[in-house]
């Protein structure tokens, strides 16, 4: 399989950079953004590396969306979301700062404070941890 010894998201994917994953399947993991936009944001990456959405192979972009929308799913009943942003990111202009596919999901909340484009700033690790478990990580 495909993996880029300098690529964040390969490490994370082969765990040799540690992460809160809360879904895997054969061809995708999803784990907690750092920097959450909102309570309970997480990413979907293929295990495959690819840089961008150009680069996916079909079969890896569609298990990202199924993963994507099976945890968009949990999102009203376990976080309490009232909706859901899906976000890609392709080339710098953008906003890709990390150069393996990924799908933000992103839990809204009625009068949330996210506006587009969002500062990404550090969340607090015990938060992240708890709106993992809450997701069934
Ligand atoms: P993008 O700007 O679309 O390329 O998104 C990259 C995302 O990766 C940002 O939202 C970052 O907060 C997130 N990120 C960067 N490093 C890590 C990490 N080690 N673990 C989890 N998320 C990360
Ligand atoms: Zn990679």
């Amino acid at each position: 399989m495909a993996s880029d010894p300098d690529c964040l998201f390969c490490k994370i994917v082969s765990g040799e950079v540690p992460s809160t994953r809360v879904y895997e399947d054969e061809r995708t993991v999803a784990f907690m953004d750092i920097n959450p936009a909102t309570r309970g944001h997480l990413l979907v990456v293929p295990r495959a590396h690819a840089a961008d959405l150009h680069a996916i192979d079909a079969e890896d972009l569609q298990a990202c969306a199924l993963a994507a929308q099976e945890l968009a799913g949990r999102m009203p009943e376990q976080l309490g979301a009232d909706g859901v942003n899906l976000l890609n990111c392709a080339g710098s202009v953008a906003w890709q700062t990390v150069f393996h596919f990924h799908l933000h999901v992103i839990p809204r909340y009625e009068n949330d404070p996210l506006r587009l484009p969002w500062h990404p700033t550090p969340g607090d690790r015990d938060e992240i941890a708890a709106a993992a478990q809450d997701l069934g990580a």
